[in-house]
């Protein structure tokens, strides 16, 4: 498979080659040539198939010529070697936990998926390769995680210092080995800026093999389209379901529109938005007006300019009417998400965390318009990751998941960086 980029002023490349650019230099984003599509005896026989096997079928077209079929093998195994279960909250809604994961929120599968087909290009090569990675807190600790001990890959997190919840915090800066936490004096923008400078900046090019570990990667990008398999797998209406994702950078919805586009039954696709809602007033009004982030409660969705969305509308070759079949859109305020949080579990007992929540709200909002349907969303983030809000809402404290309990009896180990690229680059330098 090749991948070309989206800006089209830049050599196609393959996929090794795509993984370990991150972005392409003409700062389009890669995108397949073709989209594979998945064999009807297969989806026929979802339900029955193995998630490995199914895993391998579906990453298999994306990857053949760079990785081998018993590698790739082993590394999805690796990768998803946890639950996503769908569980019924109403007779019409079900919520598809994908926060199983060692740090329980749903970047897990792309971050570790994306470290050992690093680990794996970077086999026998001298210099090191460096990812350089700006966090509000999600993404840190599942790049953290996915990227500890794995050889030839140097990992810096740049994070907002108070600005991440304590778990989130510990996931961050617990790590050692290969992994650098950057606690920052500024807000997430701060540090995302920091890095969009140091992929820019001459002197780092020369002294790091750098890639970035966002959503823009191929190798964590292309993973997502699982999800929806592994969803369709336990989906026992005979109507293909609407499936809501909260959305952010909109990689997760993207990846989602892959597996529909190589022949999985999803009736309708709702991006569910917070307060950042520039994709909600696009698919209304046609104009894409990036805004300023705005800060909320489902943090992880605070952007202001989501980078994916370019890939949304190349696979729609900017038909807008195909594009709105495919995808609506819209936008939950932090009120209106707090009291989801509430009715949810006084209603049906069941904890949603903020960015569920706000995908929970859009499905239900939808789901009252359309009486015949049904359909499930995507529970992005375990609640004890956002414990202030939850807790207040359902006014009860939140047992801590076994899983992560050894993380609370670790030392935090972060470096303090001033949020100015000037300072940040003069300690990579010499790092
Ligand atoms: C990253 C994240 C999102 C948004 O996903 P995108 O792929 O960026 O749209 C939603 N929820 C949680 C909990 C996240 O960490």
């Amino acid at each position: 498979m090749q991948y070309f980029s989206t800006n089209r002023q830049s050599p196609s490349v393959n996929f090794a080659e795509a993984t370990l650019a991150g972005q392409a230099p003409d700062k389009g984003l890669y995108f397949p040539q073709s989209i594979p599509s998945i064999p009807t005896n297969i989806l026929q026989n979802l339900a029955s198939i193995p998630s490995i096997e199914l895993a391998v079928t579906v990453l298999q077209p994306y990857v053949k010529d760079c990785i081998p079929q018993p590698i790739l093998e082993e590394m999805v195994a690796a990768t998803i070697d946890f639950g996503f279960p769908l569980i019924p909250i109403t007779d019409k809604i079900a919520s598809f936990e994908l926060f199983h994961g060692p740090t329980l929120a749903f970047k897990d599968v792309g971050a570790r998926f994306m470290s050992r087909c690093l680990g794996y290009f970077n086999r026998g090569n001298e210099r090191l390769t460096t990812v350089l990675v700006a966090t509000s807190g999600d993404t840190g600790g599942a790049v953290a995680n996915g990227f500890d001990g794995v050889e030839g890959v140097e990992v810096i997190i740049l994070y907002p210092s108070g600005k991440v919840s304590p778990v989130q915090e510990l996931q961050l800066t617990t790590c050692g080995n290969n992994i650098t936490a950057l606690e920052v004096s500024g807000n997430f923008d701060d540090c995302q800026a920091m890095v969009k400078q140091a992929f820019l900046d001459v002197d780092l090019a020369k002294a790091y093999q750098l890639t970035s570990a966002n959503s823009i990667n191929v190798a964590r990008w292309l993973p997502q389209q699982l999800y929806y398999f592994f969803a369709l797998q336990q989906w026992q209406h005979a109507e293909p379901p609407i499936v809501s994702v909260p959305c952010g950078n909109f990689g997760n919805i993207c990846a989602g529109l892959l597996a529909q586009k190589a022949g999985l039954p999803i009736e309708l696709f709702l991006a569910a938005c917070n307060a950042n809602d520039v994709i909600p007033r696009f698919m209304q009004t046609g104009k894409y007006d990036p805004i300023t982030a705005i800060a909320t409660i489902s943090n992880a969705m605070d952007v202001g300019n989501p980078s994916n969305f370019i890939r949304i509308l190349e696979m729609f070759a900017g038909d807008k009417a195909a594009l709105s079949q495919a995808l609506e859109s819209d936008s939950v305020s932090d009120t209106d998400t707090i009291s989801t949080i509430k009715k949810v579990y006084f209603d049906d007992g069941y904890i949603l965390d903020p960015h569920g929540a706000v995908a929970y709200q859009v499905l239900d909002n939808y789901l009252t318009a359309h009486a015949n349907k049904k359909g499930f969303f995507l529970a992005t983030a375990h609640p004890v990751k956002f414990p202030e809000v939850v807790e207040q809402a359902i006014g009860v404290p939140l047992p801590i998941p076994e899983k992560i309990q050894p993380l609370f009896s670790k030392q935090k180990t972060s470096i303090a960086m001033a949020p100015s690229f000037g300072v940040f680059k003069e300690w990579m330098l010499r790092f």
